[in-house]
């Protein structure tokens, strides 16, 4: 008998596993460009965590791979699978199971997508705060998995600061909770938090206990234009005193390609900061003072929520209108927010060298810059020459005290980088970690760090 169909009589008739190669191949890859991936041997549509067990249990005792995967959204590899490979996709997990307004946590399965809890605790004057700009499709436990980040996290911190506790499946298809329903706990060592960021290669989240904040009050946007993008670097480490919920960097590589899409009217002078207030919202002129010691050319701030929407669509645009010009690699590395100038002067000096254009904007606020590289589509000498320049950007972080990824994870595609920021001795208790919950290498083998 075939493992799939041991799998299928083991798992019942009832439960979805897929092996139509004109559908597996849907669910072989992420949104990363150049990263590895061949249809898997199955997709299994989860329903419950027992269906996850059981599975687990079986490709444990034969040394199958298992990628886990949310909606798929991810940008580095992480979800992509082999042709050796089981999937098991989270997708039809989707329940809210409960909300407490009281104690302010939210009970979810891991499928749910993150926009769907933010919108379901609205009317209770609540939120879920971690803001990937994918929240519309990518799903709690993927975000939990790769401790997602966004723009309002510069004031409220990524999604591992939102979660309590989760169920967790582990390799050997044992099912454990970890973490509490409390604000607190110190009770033992913090095992939950080795699983957010951990890129389903220690167990896979089937539900999460997430923190509910009371729903801020509506902001008010500044846009501050500089002569340069390193100006604008510079100037957002002096913002942070004002608290803001949202301080985000566009370069002029970037705002030329979102005026050639959408005319915004805007003159493109130079780099742009955006930055938004929910509370201390009568400081705008004052932060805008404050910008004037950066060469300030100039700036406008808002409490109209019609203009604050227009004011964050030049961010909003960012990618989609660098996309527009050729095939992107968007780069993803986090610094000290005091050396993003170094940085940012540092990527320039790249782009000129290389002939590419590389687009820079970013979460200004918290150090995390998204440069994107763009080439022509189908040159694949372009192509090979702007996957070397991604590794050099990396590089550059780390020279700078920087680090591999900020917030989309290293998946597959920067694996081999990690040993460059780390010693080997701490990668030996990387290495440790994971064969202590994985000890035959059966979950996402080769992400995080290679094998
Ligand atoms: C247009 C766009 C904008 C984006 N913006 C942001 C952003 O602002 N901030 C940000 O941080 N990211 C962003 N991303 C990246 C991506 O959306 C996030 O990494 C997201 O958290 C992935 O969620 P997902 O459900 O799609 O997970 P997937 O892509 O399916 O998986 C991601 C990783 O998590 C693992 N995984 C998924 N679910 C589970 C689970 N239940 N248990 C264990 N492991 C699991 C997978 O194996 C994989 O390694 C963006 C992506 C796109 C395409």
């Amino acid at each position: 008998m075939s493992h799939i169909s041991a799998l299928q009589s083991l798992l019942g008739a009832a439960a979805h596993l897929i092996t139509d190669p004109d559908i597996t191949v849907s669910y072989s890859r992420d949104q990363a460009p150049f990263a590895q991936s061949a249809p898997p041997l199955a997709v299994l549509l989860a329903r419950s965590a027992d269906q996850i067990s059981t599975t687990l249990r079986y490709a444990n005792e034969h040394k199958i791979p298992v990628v886990t995967r949310g909606a798929g959204s991810g940008l580095a590899g992480g979800a992509n699978s082999s042709a050796d490979s089981i999937v098991i996709s989270l997708e039809k997990m989707n329940q809210i199971i409960s909300i407490d307004a009281e104690n302010q946590i939210a009970r979810v399965q891991a499928g749910v997508i993150n926009l769907d809890l933010d919108t379901k605790v609205k009317d209770l004057g609540l939120a879920y705060l971690p803001d990937p700009a994918s929240r519309d499709w990518s799903t709690l436990g993927g975000n939990a998995a790769t401790n997602a980040g966004g723009m309002c996290c510069v004031k409220y911190g990524v999604t591992s600061s939102h979660v309590r506790a989760a169920q967790v499946v582990l390799a050997s298809g044992e099912i454990i909770e970890l973490g509490k329903a409390t604000k607190k706990s110190v009770t033992t060592y913090d095992l939950l938090h080795l699983f957010i960021g951990s890129e389903g290669t220690l167990g896979i989240i089937t539900e999460l206990t997430l923190n509910l904040e009371i729903r801020p009050q509506s902001p008010a946007t500044l846009i501050a234009t500089f002569p340069s993008v390193a100006k604008a670097a510079a100037a957002s480490a002096q913002l942070l005193r004002f608290k803001p919920s949202m301080l985000e960097i566009v370069d002029q590589t970037t705002l030329k390609a979102v005026e050639a899409w959408h005319p915004l009217g805007f003159e493109i002078a130079g780099s742009v900061l955006i930055m938004q207030l929910d509370e201390n919202l009568h400081r705008c002129q004052e932060a805008l003072d404050a910008c004037k010691n950066f060469d300030l050319i100039d700036g406008v701030f808002s409490e109209d929520p019609a203009d604050t929407a227009d004011l964050i669509r030049v961010r909003k645009m960012a990618y989609p209108a660098l996309e527009r010009m050729g095939a992107t690699l968007l780069d993803d590395v986090a610094l000290p927010i005091t050396k993003i100038a170094e940085f940012v002067e540092k990527v320039e000096a790249l782009s000129a060298s290389s002939g590419l254009t590389i687009g820079i904007f970013g979460h200004a606020g918290d150090g995390n810059m998204h440069p994107t590289i763009v080439h022509e589509h189908g040159d694949t000498a372009a192509a090979a020459l702007a996957q070397k320049v991604f590794g050099e950007i990396v590089a550059i972080a780390q020279a700078l005290g920087g680090t591999a990824s900020g917030e989309h994870g290293i998946g597959s595609i920067k694996s081999a980088l990690v040993a460059d920021e780390i010693s080997p001795t701490v990668m030996g208790l990387q290495r440790n970690i994971k064969a202590v919950f994985d000890p035959n290498s059966i979950l996402n083998p080769g992400k995080k760090f290679p094998l």
